[in-house]
């Protein structure tokens, strides 16, 4: 089933929302991303494995896939801080329960990667940290799809924020309209980089926010944008979505349709956070 496109209105504005935060099983662009694992069979894989921070949005899906198709999940972090094991929430209390094994290795970087990936074995699927992988494309489509034509009939561009870019990339790739995004987790060339990686060719617009932000860390300016914006009526994510939203509203661009990507049990964490800074 499609997820709804919902209208919204934000300072007086009228915006279009895609509610991937609604789509199940397991919800937002991870549920795109995943939908090639969901939808294939693989007869030989008993288990999955991954990495990645210890309360990422990908790891929650991968523990909803895990479920479904029946695979052990193992997931690699570099640490899980005492105070996240004693009282578990977030992403990381939904995968728990979703039966995932959480292991601490004290690897980053590169060197995490290599350690994951030499696991991978005829039983074992072994997933890149975020969802980063090319099978995405399929699910990503999927979304392309839904919304090509309601984007040509109402004059829209599409608007979303970005992590690795995948997602976005993958819009642009199957979208007759303009995609715009705005780099969350590096910087333009980071983003531009990741384009490049995942094949070059059509990619969307980059428009980078004024200021400069660190991927999840607090800033109360875009806390309070993210509560205006719930006011209004739909609850956002914290990591990337206010950033997405500074830089609609800075650049003027109303004639978007915004992709709501999910990641609202990740908000639980970071309103710990945020609560404990103010
Ligand atoms: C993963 C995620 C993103 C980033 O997606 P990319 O495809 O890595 O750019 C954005 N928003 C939410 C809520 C996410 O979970």
């Amino acid at each position: 089933m499609p997820s709804p496109i919902t209208p919204f209105e934000f300072r007086g504005y009228f915006f279009h929302i895609k509610r991937d935060d609604l789509l199940r099983p397991f919800e937002g662009n991870k549920a795109r991303k995943f939908y090639y694992f969901l939808k294939n069979d693989f007869p030989y894989i008993k288990k999955l494995v991954s990495f990645g921070s210890n309360q990422s949005n990908a790891m929650y899906a991968m523990s909803e896939l895990c479920k479904i198709k029946g695979w052990e999940f193992i997931y690699y972090t570099h640490h899980i801080p005492s105070f996240l094991k004693q009282n578990p929430h977030g992403n990381y209390l939904r995968a728990l329960q979703n039966g995932a094994k959480i292991i601490e290795i004290g690897l980053r970087g590169d060197e995490l990667r290599e350690f994951v990936f030499r696991l991978k074995s005829k039983e074992t699927l072994v997933i890149e940290e975020g969802g980063r992988v090319r099978e995405s494309e399929e699910g990503i489509k999927i979304l392309a799809d839904e919304i090509n034509e309601y984007c040509i009939k109402n004059n829209l561009r599409v608007f979303l924020p970005s992590g690795t870019g995948t997602t976005a990339y993958f819009l642009a790739k199957h979208l007759d309209v303009e995609v715009i995004t705005t780099p969350c987790v590096g910087d333009r060339e980071y983003l531009k980089k990741q384009f490049e990686l995942l094949g070059g060719g059509k990619i969307p617009t980059i428009i980078s926010p004024k200021r400069k932000y660190h991927f999840g860390k607090l800033y109360k300016h875009l806390y309070l944008l993210w509560q205006e914006l719930k006011k209004a009526g739909v609850e956002f994510d914290l990591l990337y979505d206010p950033i997405g939203w500074e830089v609609v509203l800075e650049n003027g661009l109303f004639d978007v349709l915004y992709i709501h990507q999910g990641g609202l049990y990740g908000n639980e964490s970071m309103l710990r956070r945020y609560k404990k800074s103010v």
